[in-house]
């Protein structure tokens, strides 16, 4: 997530502030929190996992093993910041998870590139299928703020949690070997400004007219709230939309209660009524006129500090996060 109000610095000498928090980002909270004293029911879950060819490969993993083993790479990659060499590594990464997942690229390549003053830089572009009509299109951005001095700033939340659990949404989707309009897509220069997916916006006019809905999922893995509330809601999440029907705004919270999240739905125009200063890759497809869906369990304390490390991340919430989205797309499908 990119926050304006920091200016893209990272300010080491900046402490934690709780006053700021509600100020800043949450001035949109206590409305959020009158709106949102529902709580669903847990379910036992019931696992529609077919097993692909790659899954049975790994039968004795889990989705929340398959999510780990995603983050610890993405997290070992020095902050994974755009226009370095990790930042092509991570790319490099996502590719190769593309192509052994047999998925389709773009003009023959999953890389899309654009450039700027800094150099070139690159999204990661695949479909399940090929693109003959409309698709679903999810993504999460893949960089983070890389390095400084000697000081590194993982990214485990921000945003390895989104672009693991899109990882996961794709092995799902492709064990069932279903015929679905989805396609999938990383970006670079997030945190720079939403670089990739302003780029991605305005350089792919042909994938943008058949982009029907944009879901995006940007720092997934944490507790939803809970530091303000001071209670626990580990399976709080909120999910901002734009544009989306009541009918599909209901199918979000079905299947996001059936995977055991709580949802809170907002619309982004109310959010930014309250004057919020924070933006994310689903904002350019917006401004095309795209209905978008944000998955979000939103700030903490570690939000773009070296703190944001993995061992504090919730992997069930990822999966369970994971597991929604497939099935909203699944429902989706027919309408
Ligand atoms: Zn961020």
């Amino acid at each position: 997530m990119y926050y304006k109000s920091f200016d893209r610095k990272v300010n080491l000498n900046t402490e934690w502030n709780l006053s700021m928090f509600f100020k800043k980002f949450f001035n949109v909270t206590i409305v959020i929190l009158f709106i949102a004293q529902s709580r669903c029911s847990r379910e036992e879950e019931v696992s529609r996992e077919k097993k692909s060819d790659v899954l049975r490969k790994n039968p004795e993993k889990t989705s929340v093993d398959r999510v780990k083993d995603d983050m610890k790479y993405l997290v070992s990659l020095n902050g994974r910041k755009s226009f370095t060499a990790d930042s092509l590594k991570t790319a490099e990464f996502l590719k190769k998870f593309m192509q052994t997942m047999e998925m389709i690229p773009f003009k023959n390549d999953f890389m899309i590139k654009y450039s700027d003053s800094r150099g070139t830089e690159q999204n990661v572009f695949g479909c399940l299928n090929p693109v003959s009509e409309k698709f679903v299109l999810v993504g999460a951005h893949f960089d983070h703020l890389g390095k400084s001095g000697n000081h590194l700033f993982p990214g485990a939340d921000d945003n390895a949690s989104g672009v693991s659990a899109v990882m996961e949404i794709i092995r799902l989707l492709n064990s069932s070997k279903e015929k679905l309009n989805v396609c999938f897509i990383f970006f670079s220069g997030e945190e720079m400004g939403l670089k990739g997916s302003k780029a991605f916006v305005k350089e792919n006019e042909s994938l943008v007219k058949k982009t029907k809905l944009m879901i995006n999922l940007d720092m997934v893995g944490r507790e939803f709230f809970g530091i303000i509330m001071k209670k626990s809601s580990p399976m709080g999440i909120g999910i901002i939309t734009d544009g989306i029907s009541k009918n599909v705004e209901k199918t979000i919270t079905t299947n996001c209660e059936k995977n055991m999240l709580s949802p809170i739905l907002l619309g982004e125009s109310l959010i930014r009524s309250f004057g919020a200063d924070y933006y994310y890759d689903s904002i350019p497809f917006n401004k095309k006129g795209i209905p978008t869906i944000f998955f979000s369990t939103g700030l903490h304390k570690d939000y773009h500090a070296e703190s944001d490390t993995i061992d504090k991340i919730n992997f069930d919430k990822i999966v369970a996060t994971a597991k929604a989205v497939t099935d909203i797309i699944r429902n989706l499908q027919n309408h």
